[in-house]
């Protein structure tokens, strides 16, 4: 962690309340131990949420732990099928794959030390490894992803496991499933504090940009993400080509691969194939830990894109609306509940809606800056890290009984 952040960093940041409902909530659980398993420790935003949630619940008492599994390409490559089938898309998992999915969870508890007072096991990757929980020991599964309309064959597998634990996270009340245990709601969040949010001087992101090549001499369309299909990187493109045709402007893509994203290479080809003739696409390919430059290039771009065609919940979305943009998203899973129509950004259903939208911020300065500092304040009250942790230590109050 950038300096040493601790809750009371927090007080001026947070709605009035908040730190001390989590003091309060965290003196019922001092000393307890708190267990988080998923399946890389960079890339994607569950990774991102943890590696700033652990030491806050560490600075608050609880011991908090996080395991991430080992998998083999043949296991990424399934756990990636069973991601696409489970937001809805056609996708071939053979009988093979099944197997290396449980023989990799299989192995992996066997190495991993599962001793805690409560453990929440994040996505389908490591869902198997429930066989360890001890009995009396509530393990949660958490599912971060929009499995409102899953392939069924993908999903009545992974719910043989999902039963087996006392309950399951989803982050919207769309994504939650016929089942027989409990179901909470929890929101992911984001840390105002680290680097890839906090406050940049002016010289930082000039720093930034000039280190990327980036020129500023006309306005920036930006969309960070991964190289994925669902993040629909091709669609932002066709969007930013009929912008272009009336607004002088450049395009950012700005990704990298997660280490469980065998497909992330052929998107990224594609992306800079379909980019090559236009000197005013930018492509970045970026390393894991390249958080000042997101952040920078979230503070410099005009307008800020989230056109994915399925989110469980768009962490991008609330960076971008904390930095005071409001975002032009895909009108799907959390991001539909991220956006405001009209007031924080716009949810879009086309090509041509993003473009439009577009070109309507791009026109309207003063509405774009008004929807700005109301998506920052939005985000301030539902998306902050603090809020997250009280959800957490709510749960795990209610869940131990204490
Ligand atoms: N991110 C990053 N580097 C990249 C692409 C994304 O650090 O090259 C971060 C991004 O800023 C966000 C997270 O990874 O914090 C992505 O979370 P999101 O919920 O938007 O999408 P996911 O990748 O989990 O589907």
């Amino acid at each position: 962690m950038n300096n040493k952040v601790t809750i009371d960093s927090y007080k001026d940041i947070a709605p009035a309340g908040t730190i001390d409902l989590i003091y309060n909530l965290a003196g019922r659980l001092q000393g307890k131990s708190f267990l988080h398993v998923n399946s890389t420790r960079y890339g994607g935003g569950v990774a991102e949420m943890l590696h700033r949630l652990l030491p806050m619940f560490n600075d608050l008492g609880i011991n908090a732990r996080w395991e991430v599994m080992e998998g083999t390409p043949l296991f990424y490559q399934t756990t990636k099928n069973f991601h696409n089938a489970l937001q809805g898309l056609p996708s071939e998992i053979s009988s093979e794959m099944y197997d290396e999915y449980i023989k990799v969870n299989r192995k992996n508890a066997k190495k991993i030390s599962f001793a805690a007072d409560f453990a929440v096991i994040h996505d389908p990757q490591p869902a198997a490894l429930i066989y360890k929980k001890p009995k009396h020991v509530p393990w949660l599964w958490r599912c971060h992803i929009d499995i409102s309309r899953p392939q069924r064959k993908v999903w009545n597998f992974l719910k043989e496991y999902v039963l087996q634990y006392k309950g399951t996270i989803f982050s919207l009340p769309s994504f939650s499933q016929k089942l027989s245990i409990p179901q909470f709601l929890m929101y992911p969040s984001i840390d105002p504090l680290s680097d890839k949010n906090r406050d940049l001087t002016d010289k930082e992101i000039d720093d930034v940009l000039s280190q990327h090549n980036l020129p500023r001499d006309k306005p920036i369309m930006l969309q960070v993400s991964r190289f994925d299909r669902f993040k629909d990187p091709l669609g932002v493109i066709e969007a930013y080509k009929l912008v272009k045709k009336y607004n002088d402007c450049s395009l950012v893509l700005a990704g990298g691969g997660a280490a469980d994203d065998p497909e992330g290479i052929e998107v990224l080809r594609q992306v800079k194939e379909e980019a090559s003739h236009d000197k005013d696409i930018f492509i970045f390919d970026l390393p894991p830990d390249a958080n000042i430059t997101i952040n920078a290039l979230q503070r410099a771009a005009t307008v800020i894109i989230q056109k994915s065609t399925k989110e469980g919940f768009g962490l991008t979305v609330a960076e971008a609306m904390w930095k005071g943009k409001p975002v032009i998203g895909g009108a799907v899973g959390g991001i539909a509940v991220q956006i405001i129509y009209g007031r924080t950004g716009y949810t879009v259903n086309s090509v041509e809606g993003c473009a439009y939208r577009a070109r309507h911020l791009l026109n309207n300065p003063d509405s774009l800056l008004k929807m700005g500092q109301d998506a920052r304040e939005y985000t301030r009250h539902n998306f902050l890290i603090t809020r997250h942790i009280c959800d957490y230590l709510s749960l795990m109050v209610y869940m131990l009984g204490v």
